[in-house]
C-alpha cells in the first residue's frame, strides 16, 4: 500500500483547485482534507502519518466536487459560524462571516439577567438564531423558515449547540405561520433574500448554482424582505424590543427609509470587519 505524505496531497490539491477557488485554494484543500481525517486544519501539519488508499480517494472525491465549483461546506456538510460548526445542507444558505456582525449587533440590545424571547425570520441553518441563544441562557427563541428541509437542519443544529429544550422552529413564510397566541418577542433578527433579481445572474458560480434561489432572491430591487419585515415586525415586538437585519451592499439607506416609515425609532446602520454598512437596527419606541 503506498501512503501519499500531507504535504504532497495539499500541494497537488491546490494546484488542481486554483482555478475554481483563486486565493482560497489551499485553504479549501485543507478544509476537505481535515474533514476527511476527522481533525482541525491545525492538526495537519503534526500528523505524522500519510494518507492511505481510501483516505486518498475519499479526497480526490472531494476535491473533484469542489472543482465543479460545489461550495467547501456543502461538500464536508458544515460550516464555522461563531462559536460551532453548524450543520449546512442544499436546503440552507451558508453562514457567512459577515452575518457574525448581525448576531454581536443583536448582542448589544439583548439583557443578559432578565428572560428574553427572540425571533428569527429565514432562521435557514438556525446560525444567528442559535448562536444569540448559546450566549444567553436566559433566552429563548423562535426560528421561521418557508423550507421545511431548512429547519430540518436547524433543529439539528439546535441539538448541536445544546439549546434545543430553548429554540421552536416553525415552517412559516414571513411571519404567516407565526400564531396569533405567541408572546411578543424583545429582539427580531433576520438575515433575509437581499439580491436585486437582475444582480444574481452576476453571482460568483458557487453561489448562483449551488445556494438556494429562495435564501438569495429579494425581488426586483432586492428589498422586498425588507418591506414584510418592517410592516409587520412592530406587532410582534414588546415596547423598546429591537428589529436587527442584514442588509446588502448599497442598501442601507433605502432600508432605514423603511425602518422609519414603519415608525422604528433609534435607527442605526453599522459596518462589518471590511467596512461595509451590513447592519440596519431600530427600536420599538
Ligand atoms: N439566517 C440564515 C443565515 O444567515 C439564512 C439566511 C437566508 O437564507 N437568507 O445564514
Amino acid at each position: 500500500m503506498t501512503t501519499l505524505s500531507i504535504s504532497a496531497a495539499l500541494k497537488q490539491a491546490t494546484a488542481g483547485l486554483k482555478n475554481v477557488s483563486g486565493e482560497t485554494a489551499r485553504l479549501d484543500a485543507e478544509i476537505l482534507l481535515a474533514d476527511i481525517l476527522c481533525c482541525d486544519r491545525i492538526a495537519l501539519y503534526s500528523k505524522a502519518s500519510g494518507l492511505d488508499e481510501e483516505e486518498k480517494e475519499l479526497f480526490n472525491a472531494a476535491c473533484a466536487r469542489r472543482a465543479l465549483g460545489e461550495p467547501t461546506a456543502y461538500i464536508t456538510g458544515k460550516q464555522a459560524f461563531w462559536d460551532h460548526d453548524f450543520f449546512v445542507s442544499p436546503a440552507t444558505l451558508i453562514p457567512r462571516q459577515d452575518t457574525e456582525t448581525l448576531v454581536e449587533v443583536a448582542l448589544r440590545a439583548l439583557s443578559a439577567t432578565q428572560t428574553i424571547r427572540i425571533l428569527d425570520i429565514g432562521t435557514g441553518t438556525g446560525c444567528i438564531l442559535l448562536s444569540l441563544l448559546a450566549e444567553r441562557p436566559n433566552a429563548e427563541g423562535v426560528g421561521l423558515d418557508i423550507s421545511r428541509e431548512a429547519l430540518d437542519v436547524a433543529e439539528k443544529n439546535a441539538a448541536l449547540v445544546g439549546v434545543q429544550e430553548r429554540s421552536f422552529f416553525i415552517e412559516s413564510s414571513w411571519f404567516s405561520g407565526l400564531p396569533a397566541e405567541q408572546q411578543k418577542f424583545d429582539c427580531i433578527v433576520s438575515n433575509p433574500p437581499y439580491i436585486p433579481r437582475n444582480d444574481i445572474d452576476g453571482l460568483m458560480t458557487d453561489v448562483r448554482n449551488f445556494e438556494p434561489m429562495s435564501a438569495l432572491d429579494g425581488g426586483a430591487d432586492g428589498l422586498i424582505a425588507y418591506r414584510e419585515i418592517c410592516s409587520n415586525a412592530l406587532c410582534y415586538l414588546k415596547e423598546g424590543g429591537s428589529l436587527s437585519v442584514e442588509i446588502g451592499i448599497g442598501q442601507a439607506a433605502d432600508v432605514a427609509s423603511l425602518f422609519a416609515a414603519a415608525g422604528f425609532k433609534s435607527i442605526e446602520t453599522i459596518q462589518d470587519l471590511p467596512g461595509i454598512e451590513r447592519i440596519v437596527t431600530g427600536k420599538k419606541s
